[in-house]
């Protein structure tokens, strides 16, 4: 007989609680089961590699909801235990405790794993990454005794870092392969702009230079040696090159994947009892018929709601605009909708006051805006780009015109 089948969700982070969370708001009365191979409470990512580094908070304090959450709304939270397999056809998933799971549907969010650097020397002592609660603390053990650090990787994760480390007196040095920091993610624009405010904060950039090897002695790091020769020393190497989803669960449960596991527009795999969402998840956009697959806190929780709604009786294609922040010192980059293809731009304010934004259209169309400092503009944006009537670049280019009074008008219209 099949024990209390009902919902089981694979992972409890931003994606997987929020799921749980919004079942039982959406009205949801059978069976949750959130399991997590991290042991504890599920948390919040974020802070991990920004305020907590300068704390000496303890990272109970990220957890979304205190435990008496899961027992008031009835989700069954199983921390500690993996799931190690999934049997399609039987509908249960097997644990590493040995339990097993049925379910009637089932929700993958295991997020992403770090990327490993694939050079020498990158698992001697001192060479950290920063993914969940337990690296970040033994990263802000190590921090405190450490007078340099060089970062690997100039993405969101290792700028915040290395602005965190700089802020406590730690020289520290960023080396990354591409020619420009926040290469992935962000336009030229704000790029240099970010790059800037970093060097003119004591931190070193290393652009176009590639790691070859970590040196070390007595099985601890000492330094990173580059690919064109140069030593630089260091006693803490952090390494943030990006992640790769943690899918190896649905690639041996013969799901489709590529880069993710593959979902349609309502989120669901190609077997129709199981949704992924997250980090995880390669969707395929609705209007666009483009496929992505984001990393961001936003983009987990909304996909939450909407495989949540579905499976209480309110299906619809997930279709949310993309946002995205990043906290470096002084620094808030907040990002509203995908830079990635823009090819005309539009400042708004100016740079050297600290505070100003960045309009990127693709032809006509607006898709993005970056804001630095001007939160204002962000939420403008938001809410500009989840209408129908996006900006046009003729409009932007108008005198004094302004994000804020451009959503108003449409808040007017609508
Ligand atoms: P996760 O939150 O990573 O959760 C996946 C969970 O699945 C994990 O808890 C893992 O233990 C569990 N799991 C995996 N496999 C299994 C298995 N087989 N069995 C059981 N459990 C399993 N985003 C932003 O928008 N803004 C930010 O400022 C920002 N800062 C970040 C800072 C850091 C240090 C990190 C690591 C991420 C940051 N992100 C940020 C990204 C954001 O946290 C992720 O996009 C988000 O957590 C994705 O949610 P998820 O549920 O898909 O995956």
């Amino acid at each position: 007989m099949r024990d209390r089948p009902g919902i089981v969700i694979v992972g409890a982070g931003h994606g997987g609680f929020n799921a749980a969370a919004a079942l039982r708001q959406e009205g949801f009365d059978g069976h949750i089961t959130l399991v997590d191979r991290q042991t504890g409470l599920p948390y919040q990512r974020p802070p991990l590699s920004k305020g907590l580094l300068k704390t000496r908070e303890s990272t109970d304090a990220l957890a979304f909801r205190p435990e008496s959450f899961y027992a008031e709304n009835r989700i069954d939270l199983r921390d500690g235990v993996s799931v190690t397999e999934i049997d399609r056809q039987g509908r249960s998933v097997g644990l590493s405790d040995g339990g097993i799971l049925a379910y009637d549907h089932l929700i993958l969010a295991m997020g992403a794993k770090t990327r490993a650097l694939p050079v020498a020397g990158a698992s001697l002592d001192g060479v950290h990454e920063l993914r969940i609660a337990a690296d970040a603390e033994r990263f802000r053990m190590a921090i405190a005794a450490a007078q340099t650090l060089v970062v690997v990787g100039a993405g969101f994760i290792g700028l915040e870092i290395a602005a965190t480390a700089a802020a406590l007196g730690i020289a520290v040095t960023v080396v990354e392969l591409a020619d420009r920091v926040l290469g992935r993610s962000a336009t030229p624009h704000l790029a240099d702009f970010v790059a800037n405010v970093h060097r003119d904060n004591g931190i070193r950039l290393v652009l176009g230079a590639g790691v070859a090897e970590i040196g070390g002695a007595g099985g601890r790091a000492t330094g990173v040696v580059l690919e064109n020769g140069e030593r630089i020393p260091a006693d803490l190497v952090l390494v943030g090159i990006g992640v790769v989803a943690d899918g190896d669960l649905a690639v041996r449960a013969a799901l489709g994947t590529e880069d993710g596991i593959l979902v349609d527009e309502m989120l669901l795999t190609d077997d129709p009892a199981i949704s992924a969402i997250g980090d995880v998840a390669r969707f395929r956009h609705a209007e666009s018929g483009q496929s992505f697959r984001l990393e961001s806190v936003q983009n987990a929780v909304d996909q939450a709601k909407c495989v949540a709604a579905r499976l209480t009786g309110h299906p619809r294609p997930y279709d949310k605009s993309p946002w995205f922040w990043s906290d470096q010192g002084n620094l808030r980059l907040q990002i509203a909708g995908l830079s990635g293809d823009a090819d005309a731009f539009v400042p708004l304010g100016d740079p050297d006051t600290g505070k100003f934004s960045v309009l990127c259209f693709r032809g006509d169309r607006l898709v993005a805006v970056e804001s630095v400092n001007r939160p204002a503009d962000h939420i403008a944006a938001r809410q500009i780009l989840e209408t129908n009537r996006p900006l046009s670049l003729e409009d932007s280019k108008k005198a004094d015109f302004s994000l804020r009074d451009y959503a108003k008008s449409l808040r007017a219209v609508t």
